[in-house]
């Protein structure tokens, strides 16, 4: 089995394979073909792929024969002139917003595989790229602030007086949230957190964050469904933009991560309430892209509203590039060697197991995923 790993298109920073990653198929029986420059900006240079095993060269070198492609971002159909019918194109494919270039995939004969699609089960968690980019974004969002904000983090007392800690407050804790309250701890701030699910109260507790809930309405309980949140009752919303407004004022950085799939971000900011907050306060929405948490945010930019700076983080995970590509790289390692198949030298994807039901977006010419095909 040939195993493509494609360069990413600019902007992108992150590389879908490492020397780790090349070695490990290396030893299931795979020949790995790296295009040129794929590591580059992920400090991975050409030499250490060679080293690694791998062949690298132009990407119709790459593509001719592979069975398998490689990508972080799902590439332009176009680009994939000369690439075996039937191979598996395995990356973030972003099929709802890209569904064009879905169909190219279709239309070229591959069998596209969405990998943001997995299924939130045990099994698939070591394959899950959403939440290994979530927790480096969730990082490295408390970094920036840290790096917007004219003050320091931990409590200091010195000679000349004493510093006192930074305030900070967590609006989401999924993966993202838990990994800022985590750094934020760690920096020696006071930290504080709130979510719709009621399972995440004890996960701020064990952070040792002060858990900051909507009392007098139910939230959602437990876990939600899959891990994930729904849309909050106009009940619900009013109580927490009450809470919100209690507490903000009193904070210097508020990390936001809400969430709902399938919709726009939730509203968790006003405003109004940004200008309660103290001038020279910072606060990071990363769901920026997804519309934002907060009013006045600008995806991919940073501006300032009432003294406040608003950080409108995008793909923070790029700016990690060398640990959000070793962990992306091993997420697809580990889906195609659980699906290794040693007798055929590859993967093979039986139609009704429940991973390969939810990302596979294409095969033998058609969409087959449900979520892409009218009910
Ligand atoms: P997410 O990115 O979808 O959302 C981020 C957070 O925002 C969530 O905690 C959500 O509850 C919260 N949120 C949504 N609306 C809100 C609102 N109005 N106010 C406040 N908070 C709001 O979530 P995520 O980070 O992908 O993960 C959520 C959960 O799923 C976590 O508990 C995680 O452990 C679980 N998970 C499980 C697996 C697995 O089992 N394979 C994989 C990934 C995540």
């Amino acid at each position: 089995m040939k195993i493509a790993v494609l360069k990413e298109a600019a902007g992108e920073t992150r590389s879908a394979a490492t020397p780790e990653t090349v070695k490990k198929f290396a030893a299931l029986g795979a020949e790995v073909a790296v295009e040129k420059g794929t590591g580059a900006d992920a400090s991975i240079a050409d030499s250490d792929f060679e080293e690694a095993g791998a062949k690298v060269g132009s990407r119709k070198d790459a593509l001719k024969g592979a069975g398998v492609i490689l990508c972080v971002n799902g590439p332009d159909p176009v680009s994939l002139a000369g690439a075996e019918a039937d191979a598996l194109l395995v990356g973030a494919l972003d099929p709802i917003r890209r569904r064009e270039r879905v169909e190219g995939y279709a239309t070229a004969g591959l069998q596209a595989l969405a990998m943001e699609w997995m299924p939130r089960i045990t099994r698939a968690q070591s394959m899950d790229i959403l939440s290994s980019q979530s927790n480096l974004a969730g990082y490295k969002a408390v970094i920036d602030a840290a790096a917007a904000y004219g003050r320091a983090f931990p409590m200091m007392m010195t000679a000349a007086g004493t510093i006192s800690p930074t305030k900070l407050f967590v609006m989401g804790v999924g993966v993202a949230g838990l990994q800022a309250i985590a750094t934020a701890k760690r920096l020696g701030a006071q930290v504080s957190a709130t979510d719709v699910r009621s399972a995440t109260r004890e996960q701020i507790q064990s952070l040792g964050a002060k858990p900051i809930f909507v009392e007098n309405v139910a939230g959602i309980e437990g876990e939600g469904a899959g891990g994930y949140a729904t849309e909050m009752s106009p009940e619900y919303q009013k109580a927490q933009a009450e809470l919100v407004s209690g507490h903000i004022a009193k904070q210097d950085i508020v990390i936001t991560t809400a969430l709902i799939p399938g919709r726009s971000a939730p509203r968790l900011i006003s405003d109004s309430q940004v200008a309660t907050m103290r001038p020279g306060s910072v606060i990071v929405d990363l769901a920026a892209e997804a519309g934002g948490n907060v009013e006045g945010t600008v995806s991919g930019q940073q501006v300032e509203k009432h003294g406040v700076t608003i950080i409108g983080a995008s793909n923070l995970a790029r700016s990690l590039a060398a640990d959000s590509s070793a962990l992306f790289a091993r997420n697809l390692y580990n889906f195609l060697s659980a699906f290794w198949d040693k007798e055929q030298g590859g993967p093979a994807l039986p139609d009704d197991d429940e991973i390969v039901k939810a990302i596979r977006l294409t095969q033998s010419g058609k969409i087959v995923n449900e979520r892409l095909t009218p009910a």
